[in-house]
Formats: C-alpha cells, sequence, structure tokens
C-alpha cells in the first residue's frame, strides 16, 4: 500500500509516501523558519498562507522523487491536529480533495502520534521496534511520557505542568541572545561549555511522579545570565548547565516510566530527540538496565511527512479511514485514539 503523507500542523510543509512493501519511498520538507523569524515567533496566519503556497509543488516533487504517478497512491493521511487550525486545514482539505478525486481513503492522524511511531521506520541491528514500550515525547509544543501497550493504544503517564523542553530551549536560548529558533544553537553552543561550571536543578526529580516543570528552568538561567560578564565563554557555559540539567531531568523520569510501566524499552521522538547528548544519555541508561532505546534519525525528530505517511499507513492498513468532510482537531487527546492493534 502506498500511502502520501502531509503535515501542515505549524511552520513546516512535509510531504512523504510511504509503502508498506518498500518502505519510505521519498520525503520533502519545506521550512518556514525564515519567513517567522522577524517575529521571534510562528505567526499562524502567515504560516496557512505559505503552506497554500507549498503544499502542491511539494507533492509534485515527492512523487516525482519516488517516481510515482499520483494515480498509484492508494491513500492519502494528513495531520488532522494538534497543531493551528488555520495550517492544519490547508492539510486537511488538499488531503482529503486529493483522495476524493482518486478515491481512495484518507485517514486523519495525530501529530504526536506521528512523531511516536517515527522511531519505528529506523532499521536497526536489534530488529524493529515493537509495543509495548515507553514513549518519550519531547518537542516544541509537548513533554510527555506515554505507555505504549499497542499502537493506537497509549496512556499517558506523566507531562509537563508548564513549558515543554523544546520550548524551554528556545525560550533560554532567545534570553541569552541566540537567534530563533534557539534550541538546535543552544544545543551547539553547550558543546564548547565546560560541563559543571553552571549547575542547575533537575525540577520535580527530588520527589515521585512523572510529570515535568521546565519554566523554573528557565528563570534560573536568566538570573546566572545577568549576573554573568554574558562573554562567549560563559554563554557556552550556561548553554552547557542548562542542557545537562534538563538530559538528567529527562533521564531521571524515563528510568522511573520504564520502572513503572515494567518495561526495558524506551523509544523517544520530537525536535529535542535530535539533541544529541540526550541520545547518549539515554543509550547510556539502557545499556546498563540491558533494556533499548529507539530514536528516529535526526531528521525525522523534528515535524516531517514521513511520519504522518507511516502512521496514517499502520491505520489504513486497519481499515480506519475518515468520511469525505474536511474535519481537523486543533486540541487532541492521544488516548482518545482507536487502537490498532488490540
Ligand atoms: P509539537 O510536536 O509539540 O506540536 P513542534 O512540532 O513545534 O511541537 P518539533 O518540530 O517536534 O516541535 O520540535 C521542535 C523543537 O525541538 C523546538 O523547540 C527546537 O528547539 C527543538 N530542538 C530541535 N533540535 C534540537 C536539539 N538539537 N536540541 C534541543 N532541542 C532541539
Ligand atoms: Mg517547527
Ligand atoms: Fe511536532
Amino acid at each position: 500500500m502506498k500511502v502520501l503523507g502531509i503535515e501542515t500542523s505549524c511552520d513546516e510543509t512535509g510531504v512523504a509516501v510511504y509503502d508498506t512493501e518498500a518502505g519510505l519511498r521519498a520525503h520533502a520538507l519545506y521550512s518556514q523558519v525564515a519567513l517567522h523569524a522577524e517575529y521571534g515567533g510562528v505567526v499562524p496566519e502567515l504560516a496557512s498562507r505559505d503552506h497554500v503556497r507549498k503544499l502542491l509543488p511539494l507533492i509534485r516533487q515527492t512523487l516525482a522523487e519516488a517516481g510515482m504517478a499520483v494515480d498509484e497512491l492508494d491513500g492519502v493521511a494528513y495531520t488532522a491536529g494538534p497543531g493551528l487550525v488555520g495550517a492544519l486545514l490547508v492539510g486537511a482539505g488538499v488531503a482529503r480533495s486529493l483522495a476524493w478525486a482518486l478515491d481512495v481513503p484518507a485517514v486523519a492522524v495525530h501529530h504526536m502520534e506521528g512523531h511516536l511511531l517515527a522511531p519505528l521506520m529506523e532499521e536497526t541491528d536489534e530488529g524493529p521496534l515493537e509495543p509495548p514500550f515507553v514513549a518519550l515525547l519531547v518537542s516544541g509544543g509537548h513533554t510527555q511520557l506515554v505507555a505504549v501497550d499497542a499502537i493506537g493504544r497509549y496512556r499517558l503517564l506523566g507531562e509537563t505542568l508548564d513549558d515543554a523542553a523544546g520550548e524551554a530551549f528556545d525560550k533560554t536560548a532567545k534570553l541569552m541572545g541566540l537567534p530563533y529558533p534557539g534550541g538546535p544553537h543552544l544545543a551547539a553552543m553547550a558543546e564548547q561549555g565546560t560541563p559543571g561550571a553552571y549547575r542547575f536543578s533537575r525540577p520535580m526529580t527530588d520527589r515521585p511522579g512523572l510529570d515535568f516543570s521546565f519554566s523554573g528552568l528557565k528563570t534560573q538561567v536568566l538570573l546566572a545570565w545577568q549576573k554573568s560578564d554574558q562573554s562567549d565563554t560563559t554563554r557556552a557555559d550556561i548553554a552547557r548547565g542548562f542542557e545537562d540539567a534538563v538530559v538528567e531531568t529527562l533521564a531521571i523520569k524515563c528510568e522511573r516510566a520504564l520502572d513503572a510501566a515494567g518495561c526495558e524499552t524506551l523509544v523517544v521522538a520530537g525536535g529535542v530527540g535530535a539533541n544529541r547528548r540526550l541520545r547518549a544519555r539515554l543509550q547510556a541508561m539502557a545499556e546498563q538496565r540491558g533494556g533499548r532505546v529507539g530514536f528516529p534519525r535526526p531528521a525525522f525528530c523534528t515535524d516531517n511527512g514521513a511520519m504522518i505517511a507511516f502512521a496514517g499507513a499502520l491505520r489504513l492498513q486497519a481499515g480506519q479511514s475518515e468520511d469525505a468532510s474536511v474535519r481537523v482537531t486543533p486540541r487532541w487527546d492521544m488516548a482518545s485514539l482507536p487502537a490498532v492493534q488490540s
């Protein structure tokens, strides 16, 4: 089954073709980062308009790269939420219309399920990743620990009470004067920093539970930065201290979640999953426990069409699809999704 995947939930237009027999056939991504940079954040109306401009050319490009004609598609998957309503509607409208014109099914995909399943697309020496596992979702808008009993059967174990991990990276980078979007810049800066030069707290690790809180960390960094000489060396040292605090906090909670779920497989997804130090720390933890950890390739940690094509293909294969109306769900609880596997 060949499935076209369309992602337009925020500021990335992503398109891909996933073939349930041959794997990923092609994918293309257009990032609107430059468009929103001067505003220091995503402007929803500009995002929608840019998806309108880019989506059809990107679909043509992806099909050409896959060496496919449009009528070879067996289904269309699109992100229906969570996300910006106008941006989602662009993807949903195009996906639904295309499916109608081709007389193939269309399926609505939950953006975070897309992130969550992305690691399952990767080939590994240890064989395919399969549920049950615990998923750490760390993106720009979410920080969640989810027990995955089967594909489509998700139980929320814990989540952030304020900022998401990616949001904390972005805001912290901004307050130290790094360019938008700050997360990857902050991580690069941290590479040059001296470990231990600055030490920030590991929020909410001193009490039981699997929830997170990252907004206080940002304030700690602000105070340290204001008191410092604000040199490049100091910026790098603070970045390193911040990154270590986030990574350590996430690792502690992942270990707790594995214990709570009685499970030794961890899957990590979302933009912060691209962070090198987080990957190394969780890899070391898994080795020490005799378990395993799976990540998407770094390019599929952040938003992309491949994860939507893949998640959609699994749902279409299970016989799920939508009626002909164009509907999106800007706020959407993943635990309410229908199961794919029993
Ligand atoms: P959501 O998926 O919750 O709706 P989103 O789609 O905006 O949010 P993603 O695209 O998954 O989020 O991830 C983007 C986030 O990942 C940004 O906050 C960015 O700063 C962060 N990020 C990307 N690369 C890195 C990195 N190497 N280290 C730390 N953070 C990173
Ligand atoms: Mg983005
Ligand atoms: Fe995302």
